[in-house]
């Protein structure tokens, strides 16, 4: 799939990057992202995003984490409780629960969020899953339509919904002006979105925004450009920086509230940066800080044996972007089962065994991954005498 044409004004669209990608987990062993941009609207997005059922094939297949999908730093539900509970503050403070009888969230996971909501109004969900559908019946008494949501609007549903909840949703939809419009038709007043936002992205992990599984890069801007074509009006923005948790891909976020209104009537904000400043700053500092890591690597000799530690977005980008892939690589770990056998890079995907440094089958580790390198420096710190343990980021 080829975007050439803006989904907002129809306009040509202007290429303004190209990221490569090495071995991208049951996607493309070879990829080249190009990034695309609206001059008009400022829309900026992935020009060949992956279709949907490559990515559903990755999904059922691949673990979506960087790695170590079992291990025990990481508590999803714990954060996907605080976003949630922070989400309602947001709708209770911005649009007032009163004003809603009825909410549709798209992508609606478990139900655990549509249940926050249930003894307020009605809720209903749409979620592909059906495993998600029956435990959000069973668990939390909601109903959901099981599927997509173009096979949810192929039924030409007549209800209209006062609220659409679209968390972490619209970043990744390849056409999301006709997505909105889509919703436009089943909602009476009120959407509530919240997506990744590059207004407030400081480089942490170089190139996070680029993640393969999203299409859009959202600032307030380009954002508020989209919904007024589509008829929505901002009423409130909120900047999300999930204070105490690893700033991972998808944030910070913007939580925003929208309500209908007639398109003539809604003035845009002006931003102080526009959203391709807003990009290619993004760029440059990736860019400076993909430098810095290449210096790192300078550090590894190219007659060591090398192991990498991490197969995920962040080794892809670094197995493309410096000169890693000429080392001596002789492993590859990632502890996800579902990996194990698969090749990266040329090599097979192993779990990390102490017999390797016993053995002196490696001398140096590289963490290859910002997001779990603390939970890897605890596992590999008591060998750190015997082999180097190298590392990317200063945590
Ligand atoms: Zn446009």
């Amino acid at each position: 799939m080829v975007i050439d044409k803006c989904d907002i004004c129809g306009g040509k669209i202007e290429e303004v990057f190209a990221l490569d990608f090495k071995s991208l987990f049951g996607l493309e062993d070879e990829y080249t992202q190009h990034i695309g941009m609206c001059p008009v609207c400022q829309s900026v997005f992935t020009m060949n995003p992956f279709d949907g059922e490559k990515l559903a094939n990755r999904y059922k297949n691949f673990s979506k984490y960087e790695f170590d999908s079992d291990a025990d730093f990481m508590d999803e539900d714990y954060d996907y409780k605080i976003r949630t509970a922070r989400q309602k503050r947001f709708i209770e403070r911005i649009i007032g629960l009163d004003n809603i009888e009825s909410m549709l969230e798209v992508g609606a996971a478990s139900g655990y969020n549509l249940s926050l909501y249930s003894d307020i109004c009605n809720v209903y969900g749409i979620e592909p899953s059906q495993v998600n559908c029956k435990s959000a019946k069973k668990y939390y008494g909601v109903d959901m339509f099981c599927g997509m949501f173009d096979e949810y609007i192929k039924t030409n549903p007549q209800e209209k919904f006062d609220l659409i909840f679209l968390s972490h949703v619209l970043e990744h939809i390849a056409n999301p002006c006709t997505f909105i419009r889509q919703c436009s038709e089943i909602n009476s007043k009120y959407i509530f979105i919240e997506v990744p936002t590059l207004d407030y992205k400081f480089v942490d992990e170089p190139f996070a925004m680029m993640f393969e599984e999203h299409i859009n890069m959202f600032t307030v801007e380009n954002l508020e450009v989209l919904m007024r074509e589509c008829g929505y009006k901002l009423i409130d923005v909120d900047m999300v920086m999930s204070i105490q948790q690893k700033i991972s891909t998808g944030f910070p976020a913007i939580s925003t509230a929208w309500v209908k209104c007639n398109k003539d009537e809604i003035k845009l904000h002006k931003p102080s940066f526009s959203s391709y400043e807003l990009f290619s700053r993004y760029i440059e500092m990736s860019q400076k800080e993909m430098q810095r890591i290449q210096s790192i690597i300078d550090t590894i000799e190219n007659d060591k044996k090398l192991a990498v530690w991490g197969t995920g977005h962040h080794a892809s980008i670094l197995m493309a972007n410096t000169d890693l892939c000429d080392k001596n690589i002789v492993r590859i770990y990632d502890s996800d089962l579902k990996k194990q056998g698969e090749l990266f890079a040329g090599v097979k995907i192993q779990p990390f065994t102490e017999d390797d440094i016993i053995e002196k089958n490696v001398d140096v580790i590289l963490l290859a991954t910002y997001s779990s390198q603390e939970a890897l420096v605890r596992v590999t710190e008591k060998y750190a005498s015997d082999v180097r343990i190298v590392t990317l980021y200063d945590l």
